[in-house]
């Protein structure tokens, strides 16, 4: 059962703290920024390398193994196995021009189960402590600075997308082991 988010000041510039409680009933909480704001442009750079950063997207297993079934797609077409990034275990890979094999035309071909990477640039979400996460958010997207201050519920939003993909992830490894 989730309850309802309870949140905090604390001591930082502009931090919130929200706690959520998952489905194991585990207090999780993470810190958010407060006063970004973010609008998508939809100019596609995050879906490939730019000129200053290349552009690691990486898959969990189950994300991997749904593109695959839902493209027909094999695996290792789109996706190279990696190391020392758990739980991500795949990365995805480009064409020669630097862009993500899905890249089309500046949209994504695979949209409605593009992996967890890709929902939440230009955020990501970093474990700080025992059940505590941080989002964090890079301005090399240009849509940072445009469109409305981003709420809590944002956050909380892909905050349990976070959480949820986790589990599904977690359980359908120990279901195979
Ligand atoms: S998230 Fe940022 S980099 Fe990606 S398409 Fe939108 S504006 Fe461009
Ligand atoms: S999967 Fe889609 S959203 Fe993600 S990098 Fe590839 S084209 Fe972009």
């Amino acid at each position: 059962m989730v309850r309802k988010a309870r949140r905090y000041r604390i001591g930082w510039r502009h931090p919130y703290i929200v706690l959520l409680d998952d489905l194991e009933e585990v207090p999780l909480s993470f810190l958010y920024p407060k006063r970004v704001r973010f609008k998508c442009k939809r100019c596609a750079s995050c879906c490939g390398d730019t000129e200053h950063r290349i552009r690691r997207i990486l898959l969990l297993d189950i994300e991997a193994e749904r593109v695959s079934e839902e493209t027909s797609i094999g695996l290792d077409a789109f996706a190279e196995e990696i190391e020392g990034s758990e739980p991500y275990v795949y990365l995805m890979k480009k064409t020669e021009d630097g862009g993500c094999v899905f890249l089309r035309d500046k949209s994504c071909s695979i949209y409605k189960i593009r992996p967890l990477t890709c929902r939440f640039y230009p955020f990501q979400l970093q474990e700080i402590g025992s059940n505590r996460y941080l989002f964090s958010y890079t301005d090399e997207c240009p849509g940072i600075g445009s469109g409305l201050c981003l709420k809590r519920s944002f956050f909380e939003g892909m905050f349990r997308d976070f959480t949820q993909s986790m589990r599904d992830c977690l359980r359908t490894r120990s279901n195979r082991s």
